[in-house]
């Protein structure tokens, strides 16, 4: 084989790809139902919009960008998530002008250089909402309700919703103190990323999936408990939120997210299905980043699906082989001509019709019409062409009937299948 894919990329072909459009629709259903409004994002932008946003102490941007320079020298990256490009369109396009709060959707595909393996890859897909203008708890009780209705309707079951508070610029440096001070004598435990993070974003340490990390940091202090008021009140109004709305969730104080921007709600839904690559979604609120892209202050929220990690959760019952409504297997150059007409005609009318350009006989244009599934099938030859009329053959009930040989006679016997 001559040409073969990246590493950590999929080719995603039918029958695979039903199920893809399946959640893409029910996730859209729930969007509009919700108010989101789809946008369209470049997926490359200027590096600068990953670095100071996403941390560049955190892994994405220390070690998983895809950047390179282009022709005009200028840095550019492929994007590893969707909030930074969506906030720096949200400034650029002036979208904070319209009345809060703004709600937008998004679906496509995300670039990190990570090592492959199952559930992970370097280009994967995800699906995501941002909800802007408002700072009210209630807006994150929606937001994850939402969340919470798109994976049922798409038939997940035995998720876990994990939810925390990390505080924002006022009450987390109290915590990072706090928490440096309760790792500073288990350094040695640590990995040496960790080592390194203790210095430069020590919340990440939390993060950390090395055993010997998750040993060192156990009994360590819990953010929740240094919220300050403002970020307290709002933790406790949510989790009432989510009450009141029957989402099942529990708390989780050591949950961190790899992305620098967030501010008090965090949250992430994981499978017990799924093995070591459990998170399928994931998201939280990010009041300073508007501000930060040179937009007036303006609260967000959003989250973010993994598509590859709710696939192979979903039945594969939803796989659809279909094949077409009607195969014209048409003998002889004449015939094949007229078959072209007819289908063209059974198109316009919203049919799904083939022409067989095998130009062989009855036996395997028939053969052909089963491995393609086709419901119907009509053989043209000579006396069809001079009589006008055509043996209607069902292929699931085997059974024939004579129809005259127009698009309107073809069409009736179409609708009523
Ligand atoms: P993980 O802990 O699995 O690395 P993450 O915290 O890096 O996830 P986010 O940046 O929060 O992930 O992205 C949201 C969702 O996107 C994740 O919950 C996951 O479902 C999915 N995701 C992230 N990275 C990948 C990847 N490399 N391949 C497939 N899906 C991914
Ligand atoms: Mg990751």
């Amino acid at each position: 084989m001559k040409y073969r894919k990246l590493k950590g990329v999929q080719d995603i072909l039918p029958p695979d790809i039903s199920v893809w459009q399946f959640i893409e629709e029910k996730a859209g259903n729930i969007f509009r139902s919700y108010g989101y409004r789809e946008i369209r994002l470049p997926i490359m932008e200027s590096t600068d919009v990953f670095t100071r946003s996403i941390g560049e102490t955190s892994d994405i941007v220390e070690k998983e960008m895809y950047t390179f320079q282009d022709k005009g020298n200028r840095s550019i990256t492929l994007r590893p998530e969707g909030t930074a490009p969506f906030v720096r369109a949200y400034v650029e396009n002036h979208l904070y002008n319209e009345p809060a709060p703004q709600k937008y959707y998004y679906m496509g595909p995300m670039f990190r250089y990570e090592r492959p393996q199952a559930n992970r890859y370097r280009q994967f897909y995800q699906i995501g909402a941002e909800a802007m203008g408002i700072d009210d708890p209630k807006l994150d009780a929606e937001i994850i309700s939402m969340l919470s209705s798109i994976l049922e309707a798409i038939g997940l079951k035995e998720l876990n919703f994990e939810i925390t508070s990390i505080g924002c610029k006022e009450c987390r440096p109290d915590y990072i103190k706090a928490l440096k001070d309760f790792l500073e004598d288990k350094l040695i435990d640590l990995c040496s990323d960790c080592g390194r993070r203790f210095k430069t974003n020590p919340l990440r340490v939390l993060d950390c999936k090395v055993p010997g990390c998750v040993k060192a940091r156990k009994g360590s202090p819990p953010m929740v408990d240094y919220l300050c008021k403002d970020c307290g009140d709002h933790f406790e109004q949510l989790n009432n939120n989510l009450k009141k709305l029957n989402v099942q969730h529990t708390i989780n104080p050591s949950l961190v997210r790899g992305l620098d921007y967030y501010t008090k709600t965090a949250f992430e839904v994981s499978s017990e299905n799924l093995g070591s690559q459990s998170a399928v979604a994931a998201g939280g609120r990010y009041d300073g980043m508007v501000k930060e892209f040179g937009g007036p202050a303006t609260p967000g929220i959003g989250f973010a699906i993994g598509m590859e990690r709710i696939i192979p959760l979903i039945n594969d019952s939803l796989k659809t082989t279909d094949g077409p409504e009607l195969l014209i297997c048409p003998l002889g150059e004449e015939a094949a001509e007229e078959s072209l007409i007819i289908a063209e005609q059974l198109r316009a009318k919203g049919h799904w019709v083939e022409v067989n350009y095998d130009n062989t006989s009855i036996r395997s244009q028939l053969r052909k019409a089963n491995r393609i599934g086709a419901k119907n099938v009509i053989v043209l030859g000579d006396d069809e062409l001079e009589n006008r009329k055509v043996a209607l053959k069902n292929m699931t009930d085997k059974t024939e009937q004579i129809v005259a040989l127009a698009s309107d006679e073809l069409l009736k016997i179409l609708k009523t299948d």
